[in-house]
């Protein structure tokens, strides 16, 4: 068990800055992820932690002892890498057991036998001993490899996209196992992913990264509810956020919000004064597809005209994509909805949930019951930690 922090860590690759002046402090115990696109510098963060790495700039520290010139052996770190090698010639049992066996462990047999039993149950690989590697599935092979990286119960636990070759369902599978452990071992793990719905359902906190930088850290439901720019908006949820053109102005006491898809509407008072603090009045509107209701039928308040625009089917639901005047808008529709290409739809928009984007910042401005919706993010976190948030 141990604390990690970055302080001011700077990791440049010929003209590339990787990482670009990051800092981070992850708690000891915590699921932490780091979270970005391709090239966002996530790799690297891991790698300057377990040592293979060497930071221009800053300091690591692990259990509070700074590491920059512990050799990465003696740093009591484990990673898995998204390409995970396995021993071809050696079986599933001498696979695991390899690290204690190494010099720097030695452990008895014996000992070592209670060490594997006790993983192999966590990741459900007892019956596959004896096979060699080559005689496992994909998500077993992957299992083992985490399996060999935890026997050696390190204090730090990082992870690079392990799951991003395994299909959708065992990805599934090996989500709620990879909780199960993190509750078994106790470890402080950095997970990291380009899959939102992985870092959503694994982490205590995200960090987002750019560009080597971390552009937003907090909960998984902060990120979603409460993201502080267009870019982490965009990343979080499926279909991605619709962003709607739009201009407030006041008039008569009221603050109104127009858009170009011929909805107008009266801002809440908490919105409202939060846009009345804006230097300019164009405004993005972040709508998710879940918060927009759907029908074939039109009339009443609320409901705008479109055509539907395109149809995508995603198993549970329709992902449809509706042309609305200047505007196409993804809708979430039941899966038994069927619509032809340019038929006639209407749509309604939830203004409720919509969150307030700068049109020329692109960063999160207010959305309505800001409050609560905060402090529902910080209390999940605050119940699976058992303590502060
Ligand atoms: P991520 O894991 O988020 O996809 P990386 O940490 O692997 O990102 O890479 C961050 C940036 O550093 C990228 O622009 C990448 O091309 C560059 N980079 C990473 N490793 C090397 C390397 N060994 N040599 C040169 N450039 C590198
Ligand atoms: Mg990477």
């Amino acid at each position: 068990m141990a604390s990690i922090e970055m302080i001011g860590v700077t990791k440049r690759y010929e003209s590339t800055v990787a990482i670009d002046d990051l800092s981070l402090r992850v708690e000891d115990n915590e699921f932490f992820v780091l979270f970005g696109p391709a090239g966002a510098g996530k790799s690297t963060t891991l790698k300057c932690i377990a040592g293979v790495e060497f930071p221009q700039k800053g300091l690591v520290k692990i259990g509070g002892t700074i590491v920059n010139l512990i050799e990465p052996s003696n740093r009591n770190v484990s990673m898995v890498f998204e390409n995970y090698a396995l021993y071809p010639h050696m079986s599933v049992y001498d696979n695991i057991a390899s690290p204690l066996r190494s010099r720097l462990h030695r452990k008895s047999e014996p000992d070592i036998k209670k060490a594997i039993d006790k993983i192999a149950t966590l990741m459900h690989i007892e019956s596959l001993y004896d096979r060699k590697p080559n005689q496992l599935s994909n998500g077993q092979r992957q299992r083992v490899a985490i399996g060999r990286c935890l026997v050696r119960e390190p204090n730090v636990f990082l992870m690079d996209e392990p799951l991003a070759h395994l299909d959708a369902k065992l990805k599934h599978t090996m989500r709620a196992e990879l909780k199960e452990m993190q509750d078994a071992f106790n470890t402080t793990t950095i997970y990291v992913t380009h899959d939102y719905l992985e870092a959503m359902s694994l982490a205590d906190r995200i960090a987002v990264l750019d560009h080597g930088r971390v552009v937003q850290l907090g909960t998984a439901l902060q990120m979603y509810y409460t993201p502080g720019n267009e870019f982490v908006a965009k990343l979080f949820g499926e279909p991605e956020i619709n962003l709607i053109d739009a201009q407030f102005y006041v008039e008569g006491g009221k603050t109104l919000i127009s858009t170009g898809i011929g909805l107008t509407y009266e801002a809440e008072p908490d919105v409202a004064a939060a846009l009345q603090t804006q230097e300019h009045n164009r405004l993005h509107l972040g709508i998710r597809g879940n918060n927009v209701a759907f029908s074939f039928q039109g009339g009443g308040e609320g409901w705008l005209r479109g055509t539907v625009f395109a149809n995508e089917p995603i198993g549970n639901s329709v992902i449809m994509t509706v042309q609305l005047g200047p505007e196409q808008i993804r809708v979430v529709a039941p899966n038994d909805t069927n619509a032809a290409l340019d038929q006639t739809v209407y749509v309604r928009l939830a203004t409720a949930n919509v969150l307030y984007f700068g049109a020329d910042t692109r960063r999160y401005i207010v959305r309505h019951n800001q409050e609560q919706v905060s402090s529902v993010a910080h209390l999940r976190r605050a119940g699976r930690e058992g303590g502060e948030a």
